[in-house]
């Protein structure tokens, strides 16, 4: 069941980064949208007993809200396949949406910086070969001031928020 939405210029394939990935097709315009993250809206607690079961697959959408998948089957439907890099070439615009940073050439895989959309406890090495990796790369990246010069406009609304809140 598709409850994502991947653009129909973009395909699922095996990634050189991490499991499947997604990739452009064919040729990506910047500000495209190539996809929209789908599934039901949960709060933090039931999100942490299906991930258990589920795996990472959830969407932070608020303080305490999140959008994932809630059943097994459901879940490949509901996936963005997106991996993280420290060197993206889509973002996400508002909580959903992700459109492209740039423009993208065919063949690329579509990549989101996790310090765009995380505020979680996490703290793992990074492994996407772009030639400025962090090298570690945690949920609370958004707070760092040169992440959130370089991806002014392209953080969720979520964090947007909680940067414009820690600047006033
Ligand atoms: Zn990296």
């Amino acid at each position: 069941m598709d409850l994502t939405y991947r653009s129909p210029k973009t395909e699922v394939r095996e990634s050189p980064i991490h499991g499947k990935g997604l990739f452009a097709r064919e040729p990506v315009s910047a500000g495209e949208i190539v996809a929209v993250k789908g599934g039901h809206i949960v709060d933090r607690e039931t999100w942490q007993e299906i991930e258990t079961e589920l795996g990472s697959a959830e969407i932070q959408v608020t303080e305490d809200l999140f959008i994932a998948p809630v059943r097994q089957d459901h879940r490949d439907g509901s996936m963005l396949f997106i991996n993280h890099s420290c060197d993206p070439n889509i973002g996400p615009q508002g909580q959903i949406v992700f459109a492209a940073m740039r423009d993208i050439e065919a063949g690329e895989e579509l990549t989101h910086d996790w310090a765009t959309t995380d505020d979680l406890d996490y703290e793992i090495a990074c492994n996407c070969g772009a030639v400025r990796c962090r090298g570690r790369v945690t949920g609370k990246d958004w707070m760092k001031p040169e992440l959130q010069e370089k991806y002014a406009g392209w953080f969720c609304w979520f964090l947007q928020r909680k940067i414009d809140e820690e600047q006033n």
